[in-house]
């Protein structure tokens, strides 16, 4: 998924004429992505000379820095609303199984999508 560095964009606008589904807008001088008409193309990463169109692998850590941050607001919810280590234990337990459950669903996509090369 394309995501702009609004630091690095110079809001030159070519990336917007270039995306075919119009999905790229300027807001005050630098391009926007609104992901849900994208269709993944990638020709925006390949039009833009200044590299400010970005890779969604570059915020793994941030994603995986707010998944732990809300597990731990969880955590001290459940703490605070029924009281006690056990029930923070039982939301980790639960936040562990949900993400194990988004790593399934990754790997089955994977191979599925893997049988679709040369479709
Ligand atoms: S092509 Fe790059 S620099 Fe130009 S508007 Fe798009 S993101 Fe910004
Ligand atoms: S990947 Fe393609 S459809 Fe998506 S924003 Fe870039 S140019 Fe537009």
């Amino acid at each position: 998924m394309p995501w702009i560095d609004k630091g690095m964009c110079i809001g030159c606008g070519i990336c917007v004429e270039e995306c075919p589904v119009d999905t790229i807008v300027m807001e005050d001088e630098v391009a926007e992505i609104y992901m849900n008409d994208c269709i993944h193309c990638g020709r925006c990463h390949d039009v833009c000379d200044q590299e400010a169109v970005r890779h969604d692998s570059e915020k793994i850590s941030d994603e995986v820095k707010s998944n732990v941050e809300e597990t731990k607001y969880f955590m001290d919810a459940c703490e605070k609303y029924f009281g006690g280590d056990k029930e923070r234990q039982k939301c980790l337990n639960r936040m562990i199984k949900h993400f194990n459950k988004e790593r399934m669903v990754a790997e089955k996509t994977i191979e599925e999508l893997e049988l679709l090369r040369g479709s």
